[in-house]
């Protein structure tokens, strides 16, 4: 790991020395490069968790650059391929591009049931559906708990589905776990250190939501966290940041697709139902996600989003998610990729 410290413009050779003093004290091999006016010192033998911050209060620097990033078993250097994630027989990070389609919360059999059909037959590969939600309102539905984790596993296996469900609280895994293909980790909990270091030492894939107020290497470092302990199966998922725009619930930031993908070889998905919070707005920025490049897409699906217990405003009705998936199908296949064919002859 290596770092560049950049001098101010004419500082005496004193305060270079100091400075290099410095760097050498904290074990540092230095490489000095005097021009003219600038003198830039190249250091190389930087723990990863080495806090720049010491050398940027340092008299006489300007500013310091981090060459190597502070992660690495998420980044491209430490594994250079895609990594597939192999969620019992359904890839995430393949050529296919992987639907995980449900509802919010799992609220009844009948829901899940005509749910987890209706998705599978439009080739979703994943049924997703909280048992245990994390609401801004501690009066909002809670989940069903065991319950809602029993309905939706049946619903999912009858319908040879993968099940996706989030994870709040470590003392909850062991409990979920023989129910989940994938646990999630809410937004909310992106830097919940104690949540990754426990899923980091299962081997059950994990789906890594973007915090709403996370750059993309704090996410990357969160996904590290869950490498570092284990667990090399990470999805990461964009849902939206918090901006200042008021029209959408968060700012789907997509661009951190292909960012993602330049710097982790780790497959991401996007999640337009949460990223934009109106269902009028999910089919548009579900095929956006696919263009820009996503693995896998995210969607809230119910039967009948007007009396949903929660996003009932950001879920899709049955035709409104059989239309998303011809269309981003359409979309997959003009940049070599591919979403399942729906069973169903009707649609
Ligand atoms: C969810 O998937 O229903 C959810 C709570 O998502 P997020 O953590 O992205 O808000
Ligand atoms: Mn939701």
């Amino acid at each position: 790991m290596s770092m560049v410290v950049v001098m101010q413009s004419g500082v005496d050779e004193s305060q270079i020395e100091a400075v290099i003093l410095r760097l050498n004290e904290y074990g540092f091999d230095v490489h000095r490069s005097s021009g003219v006016s600038h003198t830039v010192l190249g250091a190389i033998g930087v723990k990863p968790e080495f806090d720049i911050r010491n050398i940027k209060v340092l008299d006489g620097v300007s500013d310091v650059f981090r060459v190597t990033e502070p992660y690495k078993f998420v980044s491209r250097a430490w594994k250079s391929e895609k990594t597939i994630v192999d969620v019992r027989g359904v890839d995430v990070g393949g050529d296919e591009i992987t639907i995980m389609a449900g509802p919010c919360a799992v609220e009844s059999e009948e829901q899940i049931e005509a749910t987890a059909e209706f998705v599978a037959s439009q080739g979703a590969t994943c049924l997703r559906g909280g048992a245990f939600k994390p609401r801004s309102s501690p009066y909002s539905f809670q989940g069903l708990g065991e319950a809602g984790l029993k309905m939706l596993k049946k619903a999912a296996d009858r319908n040879d589905l993968r099940v996706v469900t989030e994870v709040i609280e470590p003392g909850h895994i062991a409990l979920i776990g023989p129910y989940a293909d994938i646990f999630q980790i809410g937004a909310r909990n992106m830097q919940n250190y104690a949540l990754l270091k426990e899923l980091g030492k299962t081997d059950k894939p994990v789906l890594l939501k973007r915090g709403m107020s996370a750059t993309i290497e704090e996410w990357l470092m969160s996904a590290e966290y869950l490498m570092a302990s284990g667990n090399p199966n990470v999805i990461l998922c964009e849902r939206g940041i918090r901006t200042f725009e008021n029209y959408t619930r968060n700012t789907l930031d997509l661009s951190a697709v292909p960012v993602v993908q330049g710097r982790s070889h780790l497959p991401i998905i996007v999640d337009p139902s949460h990223g934009t919070g109106f269902r009028d707005k999910v089919t548009p920025m579900a095929r956006a996600g696919v263009a820009a490049g996503a693995d896998g897409l995210m969607i809230e699906v119910h039967p009948d989003p007007n009396v949903a217990m929660s996003d009932g405003p950001q879920s899709l009705f049955f035709d409104q998610f059989a239309e998303l998936m011809s269309e981003v199908r359409l979309i997959a296949q003009a940049i070599g990729r591919s979403v399942r064919e729906p069973s169903t002859a009707s649609v």
